[in-house]
């Protein structure tokens, strides 16, 4: 369902990245209050070792995790990374003098006197001007002054820490027809021990980056010829795979049915549904060669195929809640600059599911439906880290009463199971609130995977009906949801939290068999087919190599457990069974390794992730 989609409601269904650094909202907006002021004490920092003349400062917010300042150098001034020490230790002065900031209204001839060389704050003037708001100004001591409008700290000494980061160029406006400025990239915190936990997250998140080890592990590949799609190698498409494996398996033990629908729909089905009239600029249109105008649309979303199979039968009552779940492949053409690895594609699988119920059954759909998201992130080693509920937005449909009960029951069912919840007011969807589900990675970044969607205005849409008791048409509620969100994102995810280095059972390769000469390798290639009797994933390594140069290879590749096989290990008729994280299990009988191997994998065990 995508009508009047918001950002928001995007990223509710796996679409959106949202990779921020965890915190309450009163500390996240002092921190944007620190970084504001941080650039302006960068600003301040470089108009006293550069003078004013040199540039002219055109904008700086804070950002998500830091905060920009762009500038257009004057003449033939030029700033590049290698300056940043200078200008960090001008910053620390600064922070040392501890120099009140303070706020100004200002009339317009005031600001226009006050900036009148400056053409970009001119320009900002007029727009303000034009706005009818008013003009605020605010001075660092009485040295440095910014048109701006704040919040900042009460002065320059709250923001203890700052590190410059980066240097580009950007337009101004972000229009390319417009000149390129400069731009510097920057971080403050109110701790140094902060700005150097900050750091090292980043270091260890360029190292765990899950472009480069899709790369260096061969997980997938992008190819200019299929823009923002990804293209599975065989060792990627197992994790994923083992991933649906699982989802199949939890399912069904959780009474869900599956089905597969159409990649395609003629375009009357998306008009009924209404994202033909609200997602077009995000969907994939085709034809056939005797018509000119599109009369497909590729699915951006499963619900309406879903519905189109409900619809085909008439149901009881006594039939719901039926829980149809979709592994559904579905399209998005997100705009280029939004691309990004596995987190943002264009195709992607959804692990879609519908719930048809009737209003009884709501809360109960709802309680199991958290619980067995909760279940899922528990095995992947992704636990939750809070939900959020987003409720009734200004434009929605559906009476106040149906509003009212939904919200109620929602709340309810998260208050009764206890669940760390954050409400997100007016966030809903226009058709029903939701709970979108946040993770922490190891790093702490939290991020949203999953979501669950009330709604009203689906069934009306396709008419759907069910029989009641007394014989009377109803409409049934719909609930969506996805777990994963998109497989491809989750794959992502998962790269970035475990470096690569898979819990057992979701491992591409679980064994790596070495033998130290060629003379092991017939009992080596016993003890291989050994293992896939017993539907262990393994390779034999039976290079002419040496044994340090194959346990190399084999951690780095990252795979568990290798298996080590010398001539002792041949008259013994046993394996040396070395983890991958160094740790030596000595020779045991085979038997034994495949038993506590199955058992890892069938408990889906967290151990041995390193
Ligand atoms: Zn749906």
């Amino acid at each position: 369902m995508l009508k009047n989609t918001t950002p928001n409601e995007l990223a509710s269904i796996g679409v959106i990245i949202s990779y921020t650094t965890n915190m309450n909202q009163s500390k996240s907006d002092n921190l944007k209050a620190l970084r504001h002021s941080a650039e302006h004490i960068l600003t301040q920092a470089m108009e006293n070792l550069y003078g004013k003349d040199k540039f002219y400062m055109a904008m700086g917010p804070a950002t998500d995790d830091g905060f920009y300042f762009d500038f257009e150098p004057i003449g033939n001034f030029k700033i590049s990374e290698a300056d940043f020490p200078k200008i960090e230790a001008e910053i620390q002065k600064i922070i040392k003098a501890n120099i009140p900031i303070t706020q100004k209204n200002i009339s317009l001839d005031q600001a226009k006197k006050l900036f009148v060389k400056n053409p970009y704050k001119l320009e900002w003037l007029d727009q303000i001007k034009d706005r009818g708001e008013k003009i605020s100004v605010y001075w660092t001591g009485d040295q440095f002054v910014d048109l701006c409008k704040g919040p900042h700290v009460k002065s320059t000494g709250e923001v203890v820490a700052i590190k410059l980061m980066s240097i580009a160029g950007a337009y101004w406006h972000g229009d390319e027809k417009n000149k390129m400025l400069t731009r510097i990239y920057g971080t403050a915190f109110d701790s140094q021990t902060e700005l150097d936990n900050y750091l090292h997250n980043l270091e260890e998140a360029k190292k765990r980056d899950h472009r480069k080890l899709g790369k260096s592990l061969d997980l997938f590949s992008f190819h200019e010829e299929g823009p923002g799609f990804v293209f599975w190698h065989p060792l990627g498409y197992q994790i994923y795979q083992n991933l649906v494996v699982y989802w199949r398996q939890i399912h069904k033990q959780k009474g869900y049915v599956e089905v597969k629908t159409p990649t395609m729909l003629t375009i009357p089905v998306w008009q009924q549904s209404g994202h033909m009239q609200n997602f077009i600029d995000k969907m994939y249109l085709a034809k056939t060669s005797d018509l000119d105008t599109p009369q497909y649309a590729i699915k951006p979303m499963n619900c309406d195929g879903g519905m189109l199979i409900y619809s085909s039968n008439p149901h009881s009552y006594k039939e719901l809640p039926i829980r149809m779940g979709e592994l559904g492949v579905v399209h998005r053409y997100e705009s280029s600059g939004e691309v990004h690895g596995l987190m943002r594609v264009r195709e992607f699988t959804q692990d879609d599911a519908h719930i048809y119920c009737t209003p009884d059954q709501v809360e109960d759909e709802l309680k199991a439906a958290i619980s067995l998201c909760k279940e899922i992130y528990k095995t992947c080693g992704l636990p939750l880290d809070h939900i959020e509920l987003s409720t009734r937005p200004e434009k929605s449909i559906g009476s106040d009463a149906v509003w009212q009960k939904a919200e109620a029951t929602m709340t309810k069912v998260l208050t009764q199971g206890k669940i760390e919840h954050q409400i997100n007011p007016g966030d809903g969807a226009f058709y029903g609130p939701k709970f979108d589900f946040h993770l922490k990675d190891c790093l702490g970044r939290t991020f949203q995977c999953g979501t669950i969607q009330l709604d009203f205005a689906q069934p009306e849409n396709f008419n759907l009906e069910y029989t009641d008791k007394d014989g009377q048409k109803q409409r049934p509620i719909m609930i969506h949801r996805t777990i994963y969100g998109s497989l491809e994102r989750f794959i992502g995810l998962m790269i970035e939290h475990y470096a690569g280095a898979f819990p057992v059972w979701l491992s591409p390769i679980q064994a790596k068999i070495i033998p130290i000469t060629d003379i092991q390798n017939d009992y080596a290639q016993s003890v291989k087919s050994d293992l896939e009797k017993h539907n262990i994933r393994v390779e034999l390594d039976d290079r002419s190599e040496t044994m340090q140069k194959k346990i190399k290879d084999a951690t780095d590749q990252k795979i568990p457990y290798m298996l080590i096989i010398g001539g002792r290990e041949v008259d013994s008729q046993k394996v040396s069974v070395r983890q991958r994280d160094g740790i030596d299990l000595k020779s045991m009988p085979l038997a034994d390794f495949i038993s506590q191997i199955t058992k890892q994998v069938t408990e889906k065990s967290l151990n041995l992730i390193k």
